[in-house]
């Protein structure tokens, strides 16, 4: 590749976001950085340390907290000052959480800086919410991933309900509709399309389907 490249993928809960930006990075051979999870981070630790949102205290947290990614053992697994954390930040409880924190104009500028720096040395694949319009409004590559709230609780629950076999479809809906609305209406970075990012619907298509429609983006724009 000629110089670092930042492929940014966007897109709501449940679009298979994550599956597509592991296999594009894995691909390119790059870093992936799963924002999602640095949001998720600084929820769980505020949680735990019993810090509320909108306090001084959580900007302070979210300071001192080092992120790095690697790709290991078919995973993209997240380093919190050091510590592995990627399984303990995947909980619904988590993601609610994680929902509201991210509302939190002053910590989101903390994460961003982050995210900005962790992308200065090398190429990356970053997915979220605001990478196209936020993070990195220059982004090389622009995607934007969606499909209808059905298919995304659809593919939800079947990752779930192997790990909880109580588990209704019509709560993951609900949750997951919920989500989607308070991450496109907040006042602070809300989920949307950035003008310029190509934008996939993957309701009919398969993950593989997906990968390879993103790959041939990025060869056609940074070729
Ligand atoms: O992508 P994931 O579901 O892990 O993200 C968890 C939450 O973090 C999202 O619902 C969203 O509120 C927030 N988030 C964000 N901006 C990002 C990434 C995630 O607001 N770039």
């Amino acid at each position: 590749m000629r110089k670092n490249i930042v492929v940014a993928i966007d897109g709501p809960a449940g679009v298979g976001k994550s599956s597509v930006s592991f296999q594009v990075a894995k691909k390119l051979d790059i870093m992936l950085i799963d924002t999602g999870a640095m949001y998720r981070s600084v929820a769980l630790r505020a949680f735990n340390s019993e810090i509320s949102n909108n306090t001084p205290e959580i900007l302070e947290l979210a300071k001192n907290l080092n992120f790095s990614f690697k790709i290991e053992n078919n995973k993209n697994i997240v380093f919190v000052n050091g510590e592995d954390v990627s399984a303990l930040i995947r909980t619904e409880n988590v993601s609610k959480l994680a929902t509201d924190v991210a509302k939190n104009g002053d910590l989101r500028k903390i994460l961003v800086e982050k995210q900005q720096k962790l992308a200065e040395n090398s190429s990356v694949v970053m997915e979220g919410r605001d990478i196209g319009t936020v993070v990195f409004p220059n982004a090389d590559v622009k995607i934007f991933l969606s499909a209808t709230p059905e298919v995304k609780a659809q593919r939800r629950y079947k990752e779930l309900k192997e790990k909880d076999p109580s588990v209704s479809f019509e709560s993951i809906l609900e949750a997951m509709v919920l989500r989607d609305k308070q991450d496109s209406e907040r006042a602070e970075s809300p989920l949307r399309k950035a003008d310029d990012a190509v934008e996939i619907d993957t309701s009919d298509k398969t993950i593989d389907e997906v990968i390879s429609n993103v790959l041939s983006v990025i060869e056609t724009k940074i070729s």
